[in-house]
């Protein structure tokens, strides 16, 4: 797998008093690329999420990202070096067009990036440019003056990760964004985060494994907080200890 490391974790460890969530976790995401995280239910995927977004603090280890240590730094300040986590449909403006959603998230208005108190503002001109091309990589320009609301349950699953675009970041964050989709969504999905990788780094949390094998350059499987394994799709696919963490559910 080709590119520079632009995110890793080493030895990141989460306790909630004696329960230890992440138990020393060790992963390195290369940029340009999809990097998913996998792993059965309570595995700790979410909170090493929370943990390399910055959303809750770690209990121990370190996390670089784009050659700084981020490790003690909020979420709104990793926002500013370049992460965006895109959020579920309760971060769009419902009653708004898409196109004024995607405005207010290039401005740092909206959820994704409104953790960002310390952004700039941004030039009009240089919204709508960001705008117009986030529009073009969602598949939604025809939408553009629809308000939010009334955009299909997969339209709309699109521009939440739309909203995290617009903040133009070196590394996304995509929880489970193919969840109660449809088949014809799924794959309208799929194209969008393939696409993705040209400009950003996606990393990725997905239970549709047949989603995870086709989109993949990487993927860690993750079990009781700990690294199970990590490699290419195939590697992890044809990986004994995987199939009986998922009971052969492959
Ligand atoms: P899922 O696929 O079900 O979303 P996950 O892999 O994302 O699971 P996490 O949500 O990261 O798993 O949870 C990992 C473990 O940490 C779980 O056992 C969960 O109950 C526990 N946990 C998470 N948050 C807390 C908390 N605030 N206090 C105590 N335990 C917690």
């Amino acid at each position: 797998v080709p590119g520079n490391i632009l995110l890793e974790a080493v030895g990141v460890e989460k306790h909630y008093d004696k329960f230890v969530a992440l138990g020393g976790v060790d992963i390195k995401v290369r940029a340009n690329t999809v990097h998913s995280v996998i792993g059965p239910n309570g595995a700790g995927k979410t909170t090493l999420f929370h943990m390399l977004t910055g959303t809750k603090t770690v209990s121990g280890g370190r996390i670089i990202f784009d050659g700084h240590d981020v490790t003690r730094e909020p979420d709104y300040v990793r926002v500013r070096r370049g992460m965006a986590r895109s959020f579920q449909v309760t971060s769009l403006f419902l009653t708004l067009p898409v196109r004024e959603n995607l405005r207010l998230a290039a401005q740092g208005v909206a959820p994704a990036v409104a953790l960002n108190p310390w952004k700039p503002p941004t030039g009009a001109l240089a919204c709508s440019e960001t705008v117009d091309k986030v529009l073009g990589t969602l598949g939604l320009q025809a939408y553009a003056d629809t308000p939010a609301g009334n955009l299909s349950h997969g339209q709309q699953r699109r521009l939440e990760v739309g909203m995290a675009l617009a903040a133009k970041p070196k590394a996304i964050f995509l929880d489970e964004p193919t969840s109660g989709m449809g088949i014809d969504d799924l794959e309208d999905m799929k194209q969008l985060i393939r696409s993705l990788k040209d400009e950003q780094t996606v990393v990725l949390i997905e239970h549709n494994m047949n989603i995870v094998m086709d989109i993949s350059d990487t993927i860690t499987v993750m079990q009781q907080g700990r690294v199970l394994a990590e490699g290419l799709p195939d590697q992890i696919r044809n990986d004994d200890r995987v199939r009986k963490a998922y009971l052969g559910n492959m």
